[in-house]
């Protein structure tokens, strides 16, 4: 049980820092920009974002939801879409439990979440990510038993 609530929150800090690279990843690919490199900079005046002031949802708190450097307002879309991440790999987590099918399922969440918000900013879904989501699902579909591969081309056909 105590086993059960520590992983569960490995689960919520992993989700956070996987959310804080999902913001990266949904302002970034629509615009082909990589998402490792250059560091993450403010919009408003350019300045590099500190390490420090780049911890998920804590340093938007700390910083009232402005940048250190010229105080220009931040979105609240990047801590809410860090907890999101959060609460979404504590739901697969509590879901499965102890399996394959929790990173499995948590993977596909995160994949699915940075879709649905590039495809809301811009009505796209990038190749660049549509394709690898498609071959991992088939990749890892063995490890997910309620996930059939018939279902996944079925499911993609009756969305056409
Ligand atoms: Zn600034």
């Amino acid at each position: 049980m105590q086993l059960e609530i520590l992983l569960g929150i490995y689960a919520a800090l992993f989700g956070l820092i996987v959310g804080s690279y999902l913001n990266v990843v949904i302002y970034r690919v629509p615009l082909g920009i990589s998402t490792v490199l250059p560091r993450s900079r403010c919009p408003q005046c350019g300045a590099a974002i500190r390490a420090v002031d780049n911890v998920p949802v804590l340093s938007f708190l700390l910083l009232r939801g402005r940048c250190r450097q010229c105080g220009a307002h931040i979105s609240w879309r990047y801590p809410a879409i860090e907890a999101a991440t959060a609460a979404l790999f504590v739901a697969c987590f509590l879901r499965f439990g102890i399996s394959l099918e929790t990173p499995v399922a948590a993977l596909f969440t995160a994949l699915l979440l940075a879709l649905a918000m590039i495809d809301y900013d811009h009505m796209i879904l990038p190749d660049v990510l549509t394709w690898p989501g498609i071959a991992l699902g088939i990749l890892l579909q063995p490890l997910v038993p309620w996930a059939r591969l018939w279902e996944g081309p079925w499911g993609a056909m009756a969305l056409r």
